[in-house]
């Protein structure tokens, strides 16, 4: 019997629809709410771009998939979290009605176990230790008795928010991403600046390496050194993205070892928006080779949030539940703090 599922995601600034059926992606869009060089994205303007798309996303998202009505859908999933509290509820409080009106099972689904459940249907990466950075999360995650159980993660700012509000700092476009244009930029950089190193046990830190740049190229006041500040005409742009990048990929590479070699896993899954990035893959890449490991990585397609990861790890929930009811409706309230190892993983065995 065929199930076809149908995800919702919106927990940041990239709203996406996708539909699944039995690890097939039969159509998956995503509209991205950018905002001005220097400026973030903001909860209520996000929340208010999501309600502004999501119903003509939707009709895209069918149509691409073929299919003429949601009647046709068997199971209605949304991300209940971790995320922004705005942009959640407004899609959730429509994955809510439209579940209602055409009398569907509605599964919420954990946004970071999204990106890992897509990663492993995607590359076939059967049991690997999965590096997640983005915007909003930072973790290092390994599969063990019906847990996605966190090894290392940071311990303030995602590794994605510092690159987000280093790109702020240079006034660099936020247009596709920020990430993006520092990769780009980087490659051109030639001198290496020195920059923290902040791991600290298998977690990372990532405010501090921020404000210790900022203290470089402005002399901010709290942490002014005058002594340490560099002058304008001894770095450029490329050089701190090139800098920034080779220091905070470094971090990652080693928490990421130290969970491989703990858990005794041959393979690393790289997921979320900051996996996208090449150097990282490559960084990581030379790690395994010396191990005997490989990287496995997607491309913007599933790496960046989207609504076919929503309804891969829907369907599995709704897979391994035998009464096929999905949640109360009690249940489908959203949370902005929604950990990993929360889940319990029911769809996976030992
Ligand atoms: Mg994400």
């Amino acid at each position: 019997m065929t199930l076809t599922a149908i995800g919702f995601e919106g927990s940041a600034n990239k709203i996406g629809i996708g539909i699944v059926r039995d690890g097939k992606v039969l159509s998956n869009p995503r509209h991205t709410y950018i905002t001005p060089p220097g400026e973030g994205f903001r909860p209520n303007h996000t929340a208010k771009h999501h309600q502004s798309v999501i119903l003509d996303l939707l009709d895209k998202a069918l149509k691409e998939a073929n299919i003429s009505s949601l009647a046709d859908i068997d199971v209605f999933c949304f991300t209940k979290g971790p995320g922004m509290g705005a942009p959640l509820i407004v899609v959730a409080t429509v994955v809510r009605t439209l579940a209602q009106l055409y009398n569907k099972p509605i599964v919420g689904v954990n946004h970071c176990i999204g990106h890992i459940e897509m990663g492993r249907l995607v590359t076939q990466a059967n049991n690997p230790v999965v590096l997640y950075v983005s915007g909003g999360n930072t973790q290092v995650i390994a599969y063990s008795e019906h847990r996605y159980r966190i090894f290392g993660e940071t311990i303030d700012i995602a590794v994605g928010n510092c690159l987000d509000r280093f790109a702020r700092l240079i006034k660099l476009s936020n247009d596709p991403s920020p990430g993006y244009n520092i990769e780009q930029l980087a490659k051109k950089g030639v001198n290496y600046i020195p920059l923290p190193y902040t791991v600290k046990g298998m977690d990372v830190s990532f405010s501090g390496i921020l404000s210790h740049i900022k203290s470089l190229t402005t002399g901010s006041k709290q942490t002014r050194r005058k002594d340490n500040q560099l002058k304008s005409n001894q770095y450029t742009n490329e050089d701190l993205c090139f800098s920034l990048q080779e220091t905070i990929f470094s971090m990652l590479v080693e928490i990421t070892e130290r969970a491989l070699a703990h858990v005794g896993s041959k393979q690393v899954l790289i997921v979320g928006g900051v996996g996208c990035n090449v150097r990282l893959q490559e960084m990581m890449g030379v790690m395994c080779r010396e191990r005997q490991a490989t990287v496995c990585a997607t491309d913007e397609r599933y790496c960046i949030d989207n609504g076919a990861m929503i309804a891969q790890a829907g369907y599995e929930m709704f897979q391994a539940d035998k009464d096929r009811k999905g949640m109360s409706l009690d249940d489908t309230s959203c949370s902005q703090r929604y950990r990993t190892d929360a889940v319990y993983v029911n769809w996976r065995e030992d």
